[in-house]
């Protein structure tokens, strides 16, 4: 926190497409897509027109034993696209708030469940090592991440971590009847550095869940809504969650806003007389709000007016043919990519994969050398993310990658020969500061790792 009050921030005044300026008039293009939200660009016309119409009806109205048009239309919109097999399909919604109100609900929904169905021992959650869920505390529950969660363990319910499907076996073998639910981020794990799991492992969870009758809850918070390729990630090992996670790019990035889909099944599980007090008790103020599920529903509509996942193939191989650009830098040692997903590591050692020590901050030295050249993106330890909206262009992916190239180049070069390269490093500094900028951040320890 010291560090991060001596740094000047940078002040986002306004954006356009891939770009954001700041309140100097520095353009940046948004390489993370402002924290893995934005899809299709700032200031898309379609969103901001649907939001203001929705502002000329009404912003918002209670959720509670009421309802309103643009939720309605986009719980309908999400059962049609959620992914759904001949046994399973998403076919209930529930709105909340953002991706850790969405998780808790998945998590008490899961508990609940089991309650009515007369088997409370079953209440254990299996949470996968390096898993991130958010930041409440029944996400930080299921969280892997010891920086962000290790703090809080007094206050969490115990949980079973796994990192692979093997041990989750013998688990089930033991207290299989003892599992409530199994978390897990599909595809890839985004907050422990865009780490993709193997293939097979998710279908191979679905079927292992399937078969000791626990529920498998898929957070497709930052996969969902495009950005591994598909609709949804678990599209690509055709697997049907029990409850799914849904926020960031659901309203393209405008509003916050969630949902948690689950089955027809478990929400008969929920049905019973008012005496029976089976309800699920769980809601926010802003529940279901107008002015979020209009931007959504644009959001949807552009999906298919503009056919967006047709056209995100040639992105997404411009993404890799940009990645793969990094690959013979020194000190890169392993490079991460799927969909409109990228990450680059560094290691000290890059042949061994020694790791840099964190207080280095390695990654974070490289995002300000490429915020001096007007991208901006965030670092997860030694690991710089790109994932730029949807809406890139060319030019934009290149200017990306040439400003990151150069900046791997400038901060490597710095620790392995100080002597020369710290005049290349000062001379850099000097002409690539930004106009009208006469203090620079480097690095927040805020929350170095998101
Ligand atoms: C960001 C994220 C969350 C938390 O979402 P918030 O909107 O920040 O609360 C949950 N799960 C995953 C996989 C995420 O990436």
């Amino acid at each position: 926190m010291r560090e991060w009050m001596q740094e000047e921030p940078v002040v986002i005044a306004s954006g356009e497409g891939a770009l954001l300026r700041d309140t100097c008039g520095n353009e940046y293009i948004d390489a993370n897509s402002s924290i893995w939200t934005n899809l299709h660009g700032h200031r898309h016309p379609k969103i901001t027109r649907a939001i203001k119409e929705q502002l000329d009806r009404i912003a918002h109205s209670s959720f509670l034993g009421l309802s309103n048009v643009p939720a309605i239309e986009l719980a309908e919109k999400l059962v049609s696209i959620a992914p759904r097999s001949s046994s399973r399909t998403l076919s209930r919604v529930f709105y909340s708030d953002d991706g850790s109100t969405a998780m808790e609900a998945a998590i008490k929904m899961a508990f609940q469940h089991w309650r009515h169905k007369k088997q409370p021992r079953r209440r254990k959650f299996v949470a996968f090592a390096g898993s991130y869920h958010g930041d409440t505390l029944g996400a930080v529950s299921v969280g892997g991440i010891d920086l962000f969660h290790a703090t809080f363990k007094p206050l969490l319910f115990e949980t079973v971590r796994v990192n692979e499907i093997a041990p989750l076996k013998r688990i089930f073998a033991r207290q299989g009847r003892e599992i409530a639910a199994v978390c897990i981020e599909p595809l890839a794990q985004g907050a422990a550095g865009m780490r993709l799991w193997r293939r097979g492992l998710l279908a191979e969870l679905r079927e292992l869940c399937d078969r000791h009758e626990t529920l498998l809850i898929a957070d497709e918070v930052l996969t969902g809504f495009g950005r591994t390729g598909t609709m949804f990630a678990c599209e690509q090992e055709k697997v049907v969650p029990d409850l799914m996670a849904l926020a960031k790019g659901l309203t393209g990035g405008y509003l916050p806003l969630a949902a948690t889909l689950a089955t027809e099944e478990i929400f008969n599980v929920f049905l019973g007389d008012y005496s029976e007090f089976k309800t699920f008790f769980h809601g926010h103020s802003y529940t279901g709000n107008q002015l979020g599920c209009a931007a959504a529903l644009a959001n949807l509509c552009i999906f298919e007016e503009e056919h967006t996942l047709q056209n995100l193939k040639s992105q997404i191989s411009n993404l890799k043919s940009g990645l793969e650009s990094c690959r013979t830098l020194p000190h890169v040692g392993e490079i991460r990519h799927i969909g409109m997903i990228g990450a680059v590591e560094l290691f000290a050692d890059a042949g061994r994969k020694k790791p840099f020590p964190l207080h280095q901050k390695m990654g974070f030295k490289v995002c300000d050398e490429m915020r001096k050249r007007g991208v901006l993106t965030r670092a997860i330890g030694n690991t710089t993310v790109m994932m730029p909206p949807y809406c890139v262009t060319d030019a934009q992916m290149g200017k990306i990658f040439h400003a990151l190239r150069e900046s791997i180049r400038i901060v490597c070069g710095k620790t392995t020969a100080r002597g020369r390269s710290k005049f290349i490093w000062r001379a850099t500094l000097r002409r690539g500061r930004p106009a009208k900028r006469e203090t620079r951040r480097s690095a927040s320890l805020q929350e170095p790792f998101k």
